[in-house]
């Protein structure tokens, strides 16, 4: 893919990037490695002050980041400012909680014949972030808060697309007052990412994408040892039992499925419907999303603003299709528009079978799939039933049931009568392809540490 911004509202390329060469690659590792062993001698205190003087940049500066972020990947306006200010959040979390969470942790020193013993937490170096379009800053953010309070240093690969959001990224670090070299941008192309991975001074690698993507550095990591979180993608489900408010779960479900465009790894992406409740929920789900309006993502009214790519929005067309073909039935959306931009309606098909592709596929775009299920058990068989395994969610009211869903779930994370969202107070990450490691809470920053036993006699 070329490194270029492109706006997807009209598919015009705003500016390009010439991919770094060998030697500047070199040359930033080279930096994050010698900033790395500068930043782990500073205080978690001075890393505090730095953390907590990006989230003040990123406040002061909301609007034009906001602004830079619909350009690029064409979320709304009012969901990429949403965006800003959670990354701010997250950066004061990390600020205030990391010395509890980075601190020394005793040991039972009788029980292990010790005068002392204890958990250390220490960094292990320069990390490479592979990072997606679709939360540009979030999904950057949410490694580099912790990263950089623990003491190690960021490489950015991002996506292609999003160029601009990337150096911003750095900058924003830069200018906090971290040393240089603690975060930084590479502008590359993923056949990159080999060279990078394998160079001895890189440590570990996160990256937060496709299933292929996640293979690959896997494989590579494998054969280098090292350390590697993934973030891979999901269908995750949304069950609606009997005893559910149907009003709200149809008004969460349309939020659920078409937040940022329907672009996002924990949308709801499969609607698990009681067959008691299926006809009321499927009419107040349509209804609510043939209702969404979709067009400019500046203009403060739109829900819906376009998919990231062109491909990205002939991929859900051709998903939707090929459900068609086969006999599904589209209640609403399901056409392509005309004109410029890679817009598409919020689509809702129903009578899926499991040869089509919908059933195990993930959808990256507004389109529903909405499955008749007879009983708890069936319901659980579907939701179970695709080789992701996210986030979840679960309607009911019934307190037997809610905690029958949080066992049987076989996800990363389970919400009951809410939607599935990412706090840094939480850990986040799936199970199965959806990938392996937990970002944000304790977990996430300890992801990239050295748990080092000490044990003195
Ligand atoms: P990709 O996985 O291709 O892109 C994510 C990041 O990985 C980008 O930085 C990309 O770089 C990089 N990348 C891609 N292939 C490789 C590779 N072989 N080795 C190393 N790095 C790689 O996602 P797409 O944008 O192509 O989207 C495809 C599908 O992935 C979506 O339809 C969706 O299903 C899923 N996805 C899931 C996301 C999530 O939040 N979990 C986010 C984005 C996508 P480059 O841009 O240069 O190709």
């Amino acid at each position: 893919m070329p490194i270029a911004t492109t706006n997807p509202a009209t598919g015009q390329v705003l500016k390009t990037y010439d991919a770094m060469s060998d030697e500047q690659i070199d040359a930033a590792i080279e930096r994050a490695d010698l900033a790395y062993r500068q930043l782990r001698d500073t205080t978690i205190a001075q890393r505090a002050r730095w953390l907590t003087a990006a989230a003040d940049l990123l406040d002061a500066e909301r609007d034009e980041t906001a602004r830079l972020m619909t350009t690029e990947m064409g979320k709304t306006y009012a969901a990429a400012k949403a965006e800003v200010t959670k990354c701010a959040t997250a950066c004061r979390f990390y600020a205030d909680k990391a010395p509890e969470m980075l601190a020394d942790e005793p040991a039972d020193a009788a029980a292990v014949k010790a005068t002392r013993a204890y958990v250390r937490y220490q960094p292990i170096g320069p990390v490479l972030a592979v990072m997606p379009w679709n939360f540009p800053l979030w999904q950057v953010m949410r490694f580099a808060a912790p990263a950089l309070m623990a003491g190690n240093t960021g490489l950015l690969k991002h996506a292609s697309n999003v160029p601009q959001t990337a150096l911003y990224l750095e900058d924003v670090f830069r200018r906090a007052g971290f040393p240089e070299g603690a975060f930084t941008t590479l502008l590359v192309g993923s056949d990159a990412v080999e060279r990078v991975l394998t160079d001895p001074r890189v440590r570990a690698a996160t990256l937060t994408g496709s299933e292929p993507a996640g293979r690959s550095i896997a494989a590579i990591a494998g054969r280098e040892i090292k350390k590697t979180v993934l973030e891979l993608g999901g269908s995750d489900p949304f069950v609606v039992m009997p005893s559910a408010d149907l009003d709200r779960a149809a008004e969460v479900a349309t939020t659920a499925r078409c937040q940022n465009n329907g672009q996002s790894c924990i949308a709801a992406k499969r609607f698990i419907v009681h067959t008691d409740v299926f006809d009321a929920f499927a009419e107040k789900f349509a209804a609510r999303m043939s209702a969404l309006r979709v067009g400019d993502p500046m203009d403060e009214n739109t829900d819906v603003g376009p998919l990231a790519s062109e491909r990205g929005r002939d991929e859900v067309h051709d998903q939707v299709t090929d459900a068609v073909d086969q006999g599904a039935t589209v209640l609403c959306g399901g056409e392509k528009p005309a004109g410029d931009g890679w817009f598409y309606p919020p689509t809702v098909v129903t009578d899926l079978r499991p040869e089509m592709r919908m059933w195990s596929e993930e959808v990256f775009g507004p389109v529903a799939g909405l499955y008749r299920v007879a009983s708890y058990d069936e319901a659980i068989e579907v939701a179970n039933g695709t080789s992701f395994g996210l986030g979840s969610n679960a309607w009911t009211t019934d307190p037997a049931e809610q905690e029958r869903f949080a066992v049987d779930l076989d996800a990363g994370n389970v919400f009951v009568n809410g939607m599935t969202t990412s706090y840094p107070e939480l850990p986040f990450g799936g199970v199965k392809n959806s990938g392996y490691g937990r970002e944000l809470s304790a977990l996430g920053m300890r992801e990239f540490c050295n748990t080092k036993t000490v044990w003195i006699g």
